[in-house]
Protein backbone atom coordinates (compact mmCIF):
# COMPACT_ATOMS: atom_id res chain seq x y z
CA UNK A 1 0.00 0.00 0.00
CA UNK A 2 1.41 3.37 -0.53
CA UNK A 3 2.58 5.61 1.91
CA UNK A 4 -0.61 8.50 0.71
CA UNK A 5 -3.25 5.91 0.46
CA UNK A 6 -2.08 4.86 4.42
CA UNK A 7 -2.33 8.14 5.64
CA UNK A 8 -5.54 8.89 3.88
CA UNK A 9 -6.85 5.45 5.94
CA UNK A 10 -5.01 7.22 9.46
CA UNK A 11 -6.82 10.16 8.91
CA UNK A 12 -10.45 8.53 8.48
CA UNK A 13 -9.24 6.87 11.28
CA UNK A 14 -8.52 9.42 13.62
CA UNK A 15 -11.70 11.22 12.48
CA UNK A 16 -13.89 8.29 13.39
CA UNK A 17 -12.56 7.91 16.73
CA UNK A 18 -13.18 11.61 17.47
CA UNK A 19 -16.74 12.26 16.26
CA UNK A 20 -18.84 8.81 15.17
CA UNK A 21 -19.92 6.80 17.56
CA UNK A 22 -20.44 3.57 16.20
CA UNK A 23 -24.22 1.34 17.21
CA UNK A 24 -23.45 -1.96 19.36
CA UNK A 25 -19.60 -0.72 19.48
CA UNK A 26 -16.93 -0.17 22.93
CA UNK A 27 -15.70 2.71 21.08
CA UNK A 28 -12.78 3.05 23.45
CA UNK A 29 -11.47 -0.15 22.40
CA UNK A 30 -12.16 0.79 18.70
CA UNK A 31 -10.35 3.20 18.83
CA UNK A 32 -7.56 2.02 20.25
CA UNK A 33 -7.81 -0.62 17.67
CA UNK A 34 -8.77 1.42 14.70
CA UNK A 35 -12.05 1.21 12.59
CA UNK A 36 -12.04 -0.99 9.03
CA UNK A 37 -13.36 1.28 6.71
CA UNK A 38 -14.96 -0.43 3.72
CA UNK A 39 -15.01 1.09 0.57
CA UNK A 40 -16.66 -0.75 -2.11
CA UNK A 41 -18.44 -3.87 -3.27
CA UNK A 42 -20.21 -5.92 -6.19
CA UNK A 43 -21.50 -9.17 -5.64
CA UNK A 44 -20.87 -11.28 -2.82
CA UNK A 45 -17.45 -9.38 -2.07
CA UNK A 46 -16.56 -6.44 0.02
CA UNK A 47 -13.03 -4.48 -0.73
CA UNK A 48 -11.86 -2.62 2.83
CA UNK A 49 -9.79 1.07 1.98
CA UNK A 50 -6.51 -1.07 2.29
CA UNK A 51 -7.90 -3.24 -0.77
CA UNK A 52 -8.05 -6.73 0.95
CA UNK A 53 -11.23 -8.18 -0.36
CA UNK A 54 -13.55 -10.54 1.58
CA UNK A 55 -16.38 -13.15 0.83
CA UNK A 56 -19.34 -11.18 2.57
CA UNK A 57 -21.22 -14.13 4.48
CA UNK A 58 -23.33 -12.05 6.36
CA UNK A 59 -24.56 -10.11 3.56
CA UNK A 60 -24.03 -7.01 5.30
CA UNK A 61 -26.09 -7.10 8.58
CA UNK A 62 -28.28 -10.45 6.91
CA UNK A 63 -29.55 -7.44 4.41
CA UNK A 64 -28.32 -7.31 1.39
CA UNK A 65 -30.65 -10.55 -0.43
CA UNK A 66 -29.65 -9.67 -3.93
CA UNK A 67 -25.76 -8.79 -3.76
CA UNK A 68 -23.97 -5.70 -4.04
CA UNK A 69 -23.40 -3.63 -6.84
CA UNK A 70 -27.00 -3.81 -8.67
CA UNK A 71 -26.99 -0.70 -10.63
CA UNK A 72 -30.74 -1.10 -11.97
CA UNK A 73 -30.99 -0.13 -7.80
CA UNK A 74 -29.13 2.64 -8.55
CA UNK A 75 -31.18 3.31 -11.57
CA UNK A 76 -34.62 3.13 -9.72
CA UNK A 77 -33.43 5.41 -6.77
CA UNK A 78 -31.81 8.09 -9.22
CA UNK A 79 -35.33 8.41 -11.60
CA UNK A 80 -37.68 8.32 -8.22
CA UNK A 81 -35.34 10.98 -7.03
CA UNK A 82 -35.58 12.91 -9.91
CA UNK A 83 -39.72 12.38 -10.67
CA UNK A 84 -40.54 12.18 -6.45
CA UNK A 85 -38.06 12.78 -4.30
CA UNK A 86 -40.40 12.68 -1.32
CA UNK A 87 -43.75 13.07 -0.63
CA UNK A 88 -45.40 11.82 2.50
CA UNK A 89 -48.51 9.11 2.72
CA UNK A 90 -50.10 11.18 5.56
CA UNK A 91 -53.86 13.45 4.98
CA UNK A 92 -55.33 11.60 2.48
CA UNK A 93 -52.28 11.31 0.65
CA UNK A 94 -49.99 8.60 -1.39
CA UNK A 95 -48.01 7.76 -4.65
CA UNK A 96 -47.08 5.30 -6.71
CA UNK A 97 -44.27 3.87 -5.52
CA UNK A 98 -45.45 2.84 -2.20
CA UNK A 99 -49.07 1.80 -3.50
CA UNK A 100 -47.37 -0.92 -6.09
CA UNK A 101 -44.76 -1.71 -3.50
CA UNK A 102 -47.92 -2.48 -1.22
CA UNK A 103 -49.68 -4.66 -3.33
CA UNK A 104 -46.66 -6.37 -4.22
CA UNK A 105 -45.73 -7.23 -1.02
CA UNK A 106 -49.59 -8.46 -0.44
CA UNK A 107 -49.16 -10.66 -3.19
CA UNK A 108 -46.03 -12.37 -2.02
CA UNK A 109 -47.08 -12.55 1.74
CA UNK A 110 -49.58 -15.51 2.76
CA UNK A 111 -53.04 -15.36 1.30
CA UNK A 112 -54.77 -14.53 4.55
CA UNK A 113 -52.61 -11.01 4.57
CA UNK A 114 -53.41 -8.34 2.27
CA UNK A 115 -52.16 -4.96 3.77
CA UNK A 116 -48.95 -3.75 4.56
CA UNK A 117 -47.77 -0.41 7.11
CA UNK A 118 -44.41 0.91 6.21
CA UNK A 119 -41.94 1.80 8.21
CA UNK A 120 -38.34 3.02 8.35
CA UNK A 121 -36.57 0.12 9.68
CA UNK A 122 -37.45 -3.23 11.99
CA UNK A 123 -37.00 -1.83 14.94
CA UNK A 124 -39.99 1.08 14.41
CA UNK A 125 -42.43 -1.81 12.55
CA UNK A 126 -41.80 -3.89 16.31
CA UNK A 127 -42.92 -0.42 17.55
CA UNK A 128 -45.78 -0.17 15.38
CA UNK A 129 -46.60 -4.05 15.77
CA UNK A 130 -46.78 -3.39 19.78
CA UNK A 131 -49.14 -0.08 19.50
CA UNK A 132 -51.08 -1.98 16.55
CA UNK A 133 -51.99 -5.50 18.45
CA UNK A 134 -53.21 -3.15 21.76
CA UNK A 135 -55.43 -0.92 19.53
CA UNK A 136 -56.69 -4.19 18.33
CA UNK A 137 -57.43 -5.41 21.45
CA UNK A 138 -59.32 -2.07 22.64
CA UNK A 139 -61.17 -1.73 19.50
CA UNK A 140 -62.41 -5.22 20.47
CA UNK A 141 -63.65 -4.25 23.45
CA UNK A 142 -61.03 -6.19 25.70
CA UNK A 143 -58.68 -3.13 26.48
CA UNK A 144 -57.21 -5.50 29.83
CA UNK A 145 -55.20 -7.53 26.45
CA UNK A 146 -51.52 -5.72 26.85
CA UNK A 147 -49.15 -7.86 27.71
CA UNK A 148 -46.58 -9.86 24.97
CA UNK A 149 -44.69 -12.24 25.19
CA UNK A 150 -41.37 -12.69 24.22
CA UNK A 151 -38.34 -15.03 24.75
CA UNK A 152 -35.08 -14.67 26.10
CA UNK A 153 -32.15 -14.25 23.48
CA UNK A 154 -34.81 -12.68 21.30
CA UNK A 155 -33.49 -9.90 18.72
CA UNK A 156 -36.45 -7.37 17.97
CA UNK A 157 -35.04 -4.02 17.54
CA UNK A 158 -33.00 -1.65 19.40
CA UNK A 159 -35.76 0.91 20.02
CA UNK A 160 -36.96 1.45 23.42
CA UNK A 161 -40.29 -0.77 22.43
CA UNK A 162 -37.81 -2.93 19.92
CA UNK A 163 -35.09 -3.69 22.50
CA UNK A 164 -38.02 -4.46 24.73
CA UNK A 165 -39.67 -7.26 22.94
CA UNK A 166 -36.61 -8.29 22.40
CA UNK A 167 -34.92 -10.53 25.07
CA UNK A 168 -31.24 -9.79 25.25
CA UNK A 169 -30.03 -9.00 28.95
CA UNK A 170 -27.41 -6.51 28.22
CA UNK A 171 -29.54 -4.76 26.38
CA UNK A 172 -31.99 -4.55 28.85
CA UNK A 173 -29.19 -3.41 31.71
CA UNK A 174 -28.30 0.13 30.26
CA UNK A 175 -31.81 1.72 30.20
CA UNK A 176 -34.34 0.19 32.76
CA UNK A 177 -36.03 -2.28 29.96
CA UNK A 178 -37.84 -3.85 29.21
CA UNK A 179 -40.95 -1.85 29.36
CA UNK A 180 -43.93 -2.83 31.96
CA UNK A 181 -46.20 -5.10 29.64
CA UNK A 182 -43.45 -7.21 28.06
CA UNK A 183 -42.36 -10.59 29.43
CA UNK A 184 -40.08 -13.45 27.80
CA UNK A 185 -40.20 -17.30 28.46
CA UNK A 186 -37.52 -19.28 27.57
CA UNK A 187 -35.65 -19.62 23.98
CA UNK A 188 -36.09 -22.90 22.31
CA UNK A 189 -31.92 -23.41 21.72
CA UNK A 190 -31.14 -26.94 22.18
CA UNK A 191 -27.68 -27.23 21.79
CA UNK A 192 -26.93 -24.55 24.42
CA UNK A 193 -30.00 -25.30 27.08
CA UNK A 194 -31.50 -28.70 26.58
CA UNK A 195 -28.91 -31.56 25.29
CA UNK A 196 -30.18 -33.25 28.59
CA UNK A 197 -33.40 -34.59 26.44
CA UNK A 198 -34.12 -34.77 22.80
CA UNK A 199 -34.43 -32.34 20.68
CA UNK A 200 -38.53 -33.05 19.95
CA UNK A 201 -39.05 -33.13 23.98
CA UNK A 202 -36.96 -29.76 24.12
CA UNK A 203 -39.14 -28.17 21.15
CA UNK A 204 -42.46 -29.36 23.02
CA UNK A 205 -41.37 -27.99 26.93
CA UNK A 206 -40.31 -24.73 25.47
CA UNK A 207 -43.06 -23.96 23.63
CA UNK A 208 -45.45 -24.78 26.67
CA UNK A 209 -43.73 -22.27 28.64
CA UNK A 210 -45.46 -19.87 26.67
CA UNK A 211 -48.69 -21.81 27.58
CA UNK A 212 -47.42 -21.60 31.44
CA UNK A 213 -46.94 -17.34 31.10
CA UNK A 214 -50.78 -17.16 29.46
CA UNK A 215 -51.89 -18.99 32.71
CA UNK A 216 -49.65 -17.15 34.78
CA UNK A 217 -50.78 -13.79 33.59
CA UNK A 218 -54.27 -14.76 32.27
CA UNK A 219 -55.29 -15.01 28.89
CA UNK A 220 -57.54 -12.07 28.88
CA UNK A 221 -54.16 -9.84 29.87
CA UNK A 222 -52.65 -11.60 27.15
CA UNK A 223 -52.43 -9.70 23.48
CA UNK A 224 -49.77 -11.08 21.52
CA UNK A 225 -46.80 -13.24 21.20
CA UNK A 226 -43.84 -12.19 19.03
CA UNK A 227 -40.92 -14.60 17.49
CA UNK A 228 -38.13 -14.38 14.99
CA UNK A 229 -38.62 -18.07 12.92
CA UNK A 230 -35.85 -18.59 13.86
CA UNK A 231 -33.53 -16.53 16.58
CA UNK A 232 -30.75 -14.47 14.06
CA UNK A 233 -28.94 -12.05 16.27
CA UNK A 234 -29.48 -14.73 19.42
CA UNK A 235 -27.10 -17.38 16.85
CA UNK A 236 -29.19 -18.39 14.28
CA UNK A 237 -31.44 -20.68 16.98
CA UNK A 238 -33.80 -23.03 14.81
CA UNK A 239 -36.48 -24.65 17.30
CA UNK A 240 -36.58 -28.40 17.16
CA UNK A 241 -39.49 -29.77 14.36
CA UNK A 242 -41.94 -30.24 17.50
CA UNK A 243 -41.62 -26.77 18.41
CA UNK A 244 -44.15 -24.66 16.23
CA UNK A 245 -47.18 -27.02 16.25
CA UNK A 246 -47.13 -26.82 19.52
CA UNK A 247 -47.03 -22.96 19.65
CA UNK A 248 -50.16 -22.97 16.89
CA UNK A 249 -52.08 -25.02 19.34
CA UNK A 250 -51.48 -22.79 22.11
CA UNK A 251 -52.01 -19.68 20.32
CA UNK A 252 -55.17 -20.27 18.99
CA UNK A 253 -56.59 -22.44 22.11
CA UNK A 254 -56.33 -18.65 23.92
CA UNK A 255 -57.21 -16.40 21.55
CA UNK A 256 -53.48 -14.75 21.52
CA UNK A 257 -52.54 -12.84 18.10
CA UNK A 258 -48.77 -13.71 16.66
CA UNK A 259 -46.31 -11.50 15.50
CA UNK A 260 -43.93 -13.00 13.10
CA UNK A 261 -40.88 -10.95 13.00
CA UNK A 262 -39.40 -11.66 9.46
CA UNK A 263 -36.80 -8.73 9.49
CA UNK A 264 -33.91 -11.73 8.48
CA UNK A 265 -36.15 -14.71 7.17
CA UNK A 266 -38.21 -12.12 5.35
CA UNK A 267 -37.79 -11.79 1.21
CA UNK A 268 -36.64 -15.34 0.55
CA UNK A 269 -33.56 -16.44 3.47
CA UNK A 270 -35.78 -19.59 3.83
CA UNK A 271 -36.55 -20.68 0.32
CA UNK A 272 -39.78 -18.81 0.47
CA UNK A 273 -41.11 -14.68 0.26
CA UNK A 274 -41.45 -15.23 3.80
CA UNK A 275 -40.46 -18.37 6.51
CA UNK A 276 -44.25 -18.25 7.41
CA UNK A 277 -44.75 -19.75 4.36
CA UNK A 278 -41.67 -22.37 4.67
CA UNK A 279 -42.92 -23.66 8.30
CA UNK A 280 -46.50 -23.47 7.37
CA UNK A 281 -47.44 -20.89 10.31
CA UNK A 282 -50.50 -18.39 10.02
CA UNK A 283 -48.87 -14.81 11.98
CA UNK A 284 -51.70 -12.00 12.33
CA UNK A 285 -48.46 -9.61 11.60
CA UNK A 286 -45.16 -10.01 9.91
CA UNK A 287 -42.72 -7.77 10.92
CA UNK A 288 -40.25 -7.07 7.92
CA UNK A 289 -36.86 -5.04 6.85
CA UNK A 290 -33.41 -5.74 5.37
CA UNK A 291 -34.10 -7.81 2.21
CA UNK A 292 -37.31 -5.33 1.21
CA UNK A 293 -34.24 -3.06 0.10
CA UNK A 294 -31.67 -5.75 0.13
CA UNK A 295 -30.32 -2.98 2.32
CA UNK A 296 -29.69 -0.90 -0.24
CA UNK A 297 -31.77 1.80 1.39
CA UNK A 298 -33.54 1.95 4.96
CA UNK A 299 -37.30 0.57 4.90
CA UNK A 300 -39.22 -1.48 7.14
CA UNK A 301 -43.17 -2.64 7.74
CA UNK A 302 -45.46 -4.67 9.24
CA UNK A 303 -47.76 -6.94 6.84
CA UNK A 304 -51.31 -6.94 8.60
CA UNK A 305 -53.96 -9.79 8.20
CA UNK A 306 -57.44 -9.05 7.17
CA UNK A 307 -58.33 -10.29 10.89
CA UNK A 308 -56.32 -6.99 12.04
CA UNK A 309 -56.80 -4.77 9.30
CA UNK A 310 -60.54 -5.51 9.35
CA UNK A 311 -60.95 -4.52 13.26
CA UNK A 312 -58.83 -1.54 12.39
CA UNK A 313 -60.59 -0.24 9.25
CA UNK A 314 -64.31 -0.88 10.30
CA UNK A 315 -63.91 -0.22 13.79
CA UNK A 316 -60.99 2.16 14.28
CA UNK A 317 -61.25 5.48 13.16
CA UNK A 318 -57.78 7.25 12.72
CA UNK A 319 -54.81 4.87 13.71
CA UNK A 320 -52.45 7.84 15.53
CA UNK A 321 -49.34 6.44 14.71
CA UNK A 322 -46.78 6.80 11.38
CA UNK A 323 -43.53 8.14 10.41
CA UNK A 324 -42.42 10.67 8.38
CA UNK A 325 -40.92 8.32 6.39
CA UNK A 326 -43.47 5.39 6.08
CA UNK A 327 -43.59 4.59 2.96
CA UNK A 328 -40.79 6.79 1.42
CA UNK A 329 -41.40 6.66 -2.13
CA UNK A 330 -37.54 6.27 -2.71
CA UNK A 331 -37.56 3.65 -0.91
CA UNK A 332 -40.18 1.76 -2.26
CA UNK A 333 -38.64 2.19 -6.30
CA UNK A 334 -36.05 0.31 -4.68
CA UNK A 335 -38.16 -2.30 -2.92
CA UNK A 336 -40.01 -2.64 -5.82
CA UNK A 337 -36.37 -2.95 -8.56
CA UNK A 338 -35.43 -4.98 -5.57
CA UNK A 339 -38.26 -7.48 -5.26
CA UNK A 340 -37.93 -7.88 -9.51
CA UNK A 341 -34.47 -9.10 -9.53
CA UNK A 342 -35.27 -11.58 -6.87
CA UNK A 343 -38.21 -12.72 -9.31
CA UNK A 344 -36.44 -12.20 -12.78
CA UNK A 345 -33.02 -13.94 -11.48
CA UNK A 346 -35.41 -16.89 -9.77
CA UNK A 347 -33.23 -16.10 -5.97
CA UNK A 348 -35.86 -17.45 -3.92
CA UNK A 349 -36.76 -20.76 -5.69
CA UNK A 350 -32.77 -21.10 -6.11
CA UNK A 351 -32.31 -21.14 -2.23
CA UNK A 352 -35.09 -23.56 -1.56
CA UNK A 353 -34.37 -26.26 -4.49
CA UNK A 354 -30.24 -25.21 -5.25
CA UNK A 355 -28.11 -23.23 -3.31
CA UNK A 356 -29.52 -23.48 -0.11
CA UNK A 357 -29.69 -27.29 0.04
CA UNK A 358 -26.09 -27.07 -1.15
CA UNK A 359 -25.13 -24.40 1.55
CA UNK A 360 -26.31 -26.73 4.05
CA UNK A 361 -24.82 -29.91 2.59
CA UNK A 362 -21.57 -28.28 2.67
CA UNK A 363 -21.64 -26.35 5.71
CA UNK A 364 -22.34 -30.08 7.34
CA UNK A 365 -18.45 -30.82 6.13
CA UNK A 366 -17.52 -28.32 8.86
CA UNK A 367 -18.96 -30.29 11.80
CA UNK A 368 -16.09 -32.87 11.59
CA UNK A 369 -13.40 -30.44 12.94
CA UNK A 370 -12.27 -30.88 16.27
CA UNK A 371 -13.57 -27.27 17.66
CA UNK A 372 -16.97 -27.67 16.11
CA UNK A 373 -19.72 -29.39 18.15
CA UNK A 374 -22.40 -28.43 15.91
CA UNK A 375 -23.92 -27.32 12.82
CA UNK A 376 -26.62 -26.09 11.89
CA UNK A 377 -28.84 -24.06 9.63
CA UNK A 378 -31.91 -24.02 6.78
CA UNK A 379 -32.18 -22.21 3.41
CA UNK A 380 -29.14 -19.32 3.29
CA UNK A 381 -28.26 -19.23 7.12
CA UNK A 382 -25.99 -21.25 9.35
CA UNK A 383 -24.31 -21.63 12.58
CA UNK A 384 -21.69 -23.24 13.73
CA UNK A 385 -20.89 -23.80 17.55
CA UNK A 386 -17.26 -23.81 18.62
CA UNK A 387 -16.63 -26.16 21.87
CA UNK A 388 -13.76 -26.46 23.99
CA UNK A 389 -13.95 -30.38 23.91
CA UNK A 390 -15.74 -32.33 21.17
CA UNK A 391 -16.70 -35.46 22.82
CA UNK A 392 -17.96 -33.85 25.99
CA UNK A 393 -18.98 -31.10 23.85
CA UNK A 394 -17.92 -28.76 26.59
CA UNK A 395 -17.95 -24.81 25.80
CA UNK A 396 -14.87 -22.66 26.01
CA UNK A 397 -14.76 -21.02 29.16
CA UNK A 398 -15.19 -16.61 29.51
CA UNK A 399 -11.13 -16.63 29.62
CA UNK A 400 -10.69 -17.63 26.54
CA UNK A 401 -12.94 -15.64 23.41
CA UNK A 402 -13.27 -18.58 20.10
CA UNK A 403 -15.43 -16.67 18.52
CA UNK A 404 -13.96 -13.61 18.56
CA UNK A 405 -10.42 -15.39 17.29
CA UNK A 406 -12.62 -17.14 14.92
CA UNK A 407 -13.81 -13.94 13.45
CA UNK A 408 -10.83 -12.71 13.36
CA UNK A 409 -9.29 -15.97 12.08
CA UNK A 410 -11.98 -15.43 8.83
CA UNK A 411 -10.51 -12.08 7.98
CA UNK A 412 -7.08 -13.29 7.62
CA UNK A 413 -8.81 -15.74 5.07
CA UNK A 414 -10.65 -13.33 3.19
CA UNK A 415 -14.37 -14.43 4.75
CA UNK A 416 -16.52 -12.52 6.81
CA UNK A 417 -18.21 -14.37 9.27
CA UNK A 418 -20.36 -12.63 12.75
CA UNK A 419 -19.48 -14.46 16.10
CA UNK A 420 -22.32 -14.54 18.48
CA UNK A 421 -20.59 -15.75 21.77
CA UNK A 422 -18.72 -18.79 20.72
CA UNK A 423 -21.26 -19.23 18.03
CA UNK A 424 -20.28 -18.14 14.37
CA UNK A 425 -22.81 -17.13 12.11
CA UNK A 426 -23.40 -16.80 8.79
CA UNK A 427 -26.05 -15.33 6.25
CA UNK A 428 -25.39 -14.99 2.60
CA UNK A 429 -26.70 -13.17 -0.24
CA UNK A 430 -29.27 -14.79 -1.57
CA UNK A 431 -27.07 -14.74 -5.13
CA UNK A 432 -24.50 -16.27 -4.46
CA UNK A 433 -23.34 -18.89 -6.39
CA UNK A 434 -22.47 -23.02 -6.13
CA UNK A 435 -18.75 -22.03 -6.61
CA UNK A 436 -18.90 -19.16 -4.13
CA UNK A 437 -19.96 -21.45 -1.77
CA UNK A 438 -17.41 -23.77 -1.95
CA UNK A 439 -15.04 -20.80 -1.67
CA UNK A 440 -16.82 -20.20 1.56
CA UNK A 441 -16.72 -23.78 3.29
CA UNK A 442 -13.10 -23.48 2.34
CA UNK A 443 -12.19 -20.26 3.74
CA UNK A 444 -14.47 -21.12 6.72
CA UNK A 445 -12.13 -24.24 7.18
CA UNK A 446 -9.17 -22.43 6.81
CA UNK A 447 -10.08 -20.12 9.81
CA UNK A 448 -11.25 -22.88 12.30
CA UNK A 449 -7.64 -24.33 11.36
CA UNK A 450 -5.79 -20.88 12.55
CA UNK A 451 -8.17 -20.08 15.58
CA UNK A 452 -6.37 -21.96 18.22
N1 LIG B 1 -36.03 -7.81 14.14
C1 LIG B 1 -35.06 -8.67 13.82
C2 LIG B 1 -35.37 -10.14 13.80
C3 LIG B 1 -33.79 -8.22 13.49
O1 LIG B 1 -32.82 -9.10 13.21
C4 LIG B 1 -33.56 -6.83 13.49
C5 LIG B 1 -32.22 -6.31 13.14
O2 LIG B 1 -31.25 -7.02 13.05
C6 LIG B 1 -34.61 -5.97 13.83
C7 LIG B 1 -35.82 -6.48 14.16
C8 LIG B 1 -34.38 -4.49 13.89
O3 LIG B 1 -34.29 -3.98 12.60
P1 LIG B 1 -33.57 -2.55 12.38
O4 LIG B 1 -32.14 -2.70 12.74
O5 LIG B 1 -33.84 -2.27 10.92
O6 LIG B 1 -34.27 -1.57 13.26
Amino acid sequence: MQQQQQDTISALQAMDAAHHLHPFTDSADLAKRGTRVIERAEGVYIWDAKGNKLLDAMAGLWCVNVGYGRKSIADAAYAQLQTLPFYNNFFQCTHEPAIRLASKIASLAPGHMNRVFFTGSGSEANDTNLRMVRRYWDLKGMPSKKTIISRKNAYHGSTVAGASLGGMGFMHQQGDLPIPGIVHIDQPYWFGEGRDMSPEAFGIKTAQALEAKILELGEDKVAAFIAEPFQGAGGVIIPPDSYWNEIKRILEKYNILFILDEVISGFGRTGNWFAAQTLGLKPDLITIAKGMTSGYIPMGGVIVSDRVADVLISDGGEFAHGFTYSGHPVAAAVALENIRILEEERLVDKVRTDTGPYLQDRLQTLSAHPLVGEVRGMGMVGAIELVADKHSMVRFGSEISAGMLCREACIESGLVMRAVGDTMIISPPLCITRDEIDELIFKASQALSLTL
